[in-house]
């Protein structure tokens, strides 16, 4: 397929080119992890309000036509949306690098169609290596499901990444056991520091930050068996890996090392709504705009050059706090993580 890149509608003011786009398929999850979505539950969006697969398509033609060479699929739970495989299906057909993010619940059900449509890597998230305390934190009891699909992904010969987001004096005490997981299994296992959303009662002392990490890691291996890797472009990580472990770890430090100055992310909400932060509080409405039978261009270029230098505006550990900035912010489950 010829596509005519135009003038540079993905370039920010700060001169970030954004070739990463993520698109939430689907509000709903199976699991109901307590940090991620709240207690009293989402308002949902009326399904009319959500995205067919043909508008997903238009929508990520005009981004690939732009300058987007990968795309990931989130959710909510991206594979519990009816016509999962009709969308991949038609993301396949457009040049960009494929990839999902998930739960991994029901992925063994999807490992043709994933392979037949050229995905390749998978995030996989995990934020306990303990049935009971996955089945605390999801409030679903789903954790063999999850790490036996884990060993099934790996055995089918995808890349594996496994998230954890860690909270203190919950799984905290499990980052070693996660680093050793990674000793005979070939997966990256990444530590990704707890974010304030709507919602999710965050508070800073909840947070375990990089540097914490990095004092377990040391104060149970000695300096020369950890190795510093090096990180791919724009990698939101730091990867290390411990000498002689078929796997590596990594950690995410959105938080205290935010990674916005090579940040190439936007992101498509599942009601059709462009955020071109994670932190950000305003979103830009393309799907309104399609439905009208006009071009999303301009307004994608318009939200692209509003887009902050760093974490939304939230530039300051301080401003971070301030409950009313992130407030207005969707729960991690609506934006598509
Ligand atoms: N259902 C899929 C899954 O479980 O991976 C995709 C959606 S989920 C919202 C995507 C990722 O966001 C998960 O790895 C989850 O742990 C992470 N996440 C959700 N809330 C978060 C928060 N407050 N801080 C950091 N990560 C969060």
């Amino acid at each position: 397929m010829i596509m005519d890149k135009q003038t540079n509608i993905l370039q920010d003011t700060f001169g970030r080119e954004h070739t990463y786009l993520r698109i939430s398929l689907i509000e709903r999850c199976n699991l109901r992890c307590s940090y991620c979505m709240p207690e009293e539950g989402v308002q949902l969006s009326p399904k009319s309000h959500i995205m067919t697969y043909e508008e997903i398509y238009e929508i990520a033609k005009t981004f690939v036509k732009n300058g987007v060479t990968k795309i990931r699929l989130t959710g909510g739970e991206p594979l519990i949306r009816k016509d999962f495989p009709v969308v991949l299906e038609k993301l396949a057909t457009l040049p960009v690098e494929l990839s999902i993010t998930t739960n991994a619940v029901i992925i063994d059900k999807f490992i043709d169609v994933l392979k037949t449509n050229g995905v390749k890597s998978i995030n996989v998230s995990l934020d306990s290596l303990d049935k009971d305390k996955f089945k605390h934190i999801t409030r679903r009891d789903q954790f063999e499901k999850v790490y036996n699909n884990i060993l099934l992904l790996v055995k089918e010969g995808f890349k594996v990444k496994v998230n954890a987001v860690l909270i203190k004096n919950f799984n905290d005490n499990e980052i070693i056991d996660f680093i050793k997981f990674t000793k005979d299994l070939p997966v990256s296992v990444r530590f990704i520091e707890f974010m304030p959303f709507d919602g999710n009662k965050w508070d800073m002392s909840k947070m375990v930050s990089y540097k914490d990490v990095m004092q377990y890691v040391n104060a149970s291996f000695s300096e020369e068996n950890i190795e510093r890797l090096q990180d791919a472009p724009n990698d939101t990580s730091k990867n290390y890996k411990i000498k002689g472990y078929k796997g590596s770890f990594a950690i995410i430090g959105s938080v205290t090392n935010p990674f916005c100055d090579s940040c190439n992310r936007l992101r498509l909400t599942a009601n059709g709504q462009l955020k071109n932060c994670l932190f950000s509080s305003t979103e830009s409405d393309l799907l309104t705009t399609l439905r009208e039978g006009k071009s999303i261009e301009p307004i994608i270029e318009k939200a692209v050059r509003a887009k902050f230098k760093v974490r939304g505006g939230m530039d300051t550990l301080e401003k971070l706090q301030e409950p009313k900035l992130h407030n207005n912010n969707r729960s991690m489950t609506t934006i598509g993580g």
